[in-house]
């Protein structure tokens, strides 16, 4: 269990004016890593989840993220990677990467 914070200050304010379908960039915050996987490399970003009322479905499990839920957010790290982002529940994610014996073919 986990402290919930009840100070809502964002330090990216946005400016109130949401609503516009912008494909990425610092609308969400959070901790960037790069992972390298079987099939590449990927950008994967740690989000809280705070701050949407979207829902995303989770192409791991294929249940649905609700909004507030911490999760993980990952595209391909490379040119016009961004549009192919996705939301992973975090074990989703980890099961994706540790499928396989470790097997790879060069
Ligand atoms: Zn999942």
């Amino acid at each position: 269990m986990s402290p919930r914070r009840s100070r809502r200050r964002d330090p990216f304010d946005r400016g109130g004016r949401a609503g516009t379908a912008r494909p990425v960039g610092g609308t969400v915050t959070g901790i960037e890593n790069v992972e390298e996987g079987s099939d590449g490399e990927w950008v994967v970003r740690t989000v809280t989840g705070g701050g949407t009322d979207k829902v995303y479905r989770c192409p791991g499990c294929q249940q649905e993220i609700q909004p507030g839920t911490p999760h993980l957010v990952t595209w391909p790290n490379w040119a016009d990677g961004e549009g192919e982002r996705r939301h992973w529940h975090g074990g989703c994610w980890r099961k994706r990467v540790d499928r396989g014996p470790g097997r790879t073919r060069y």
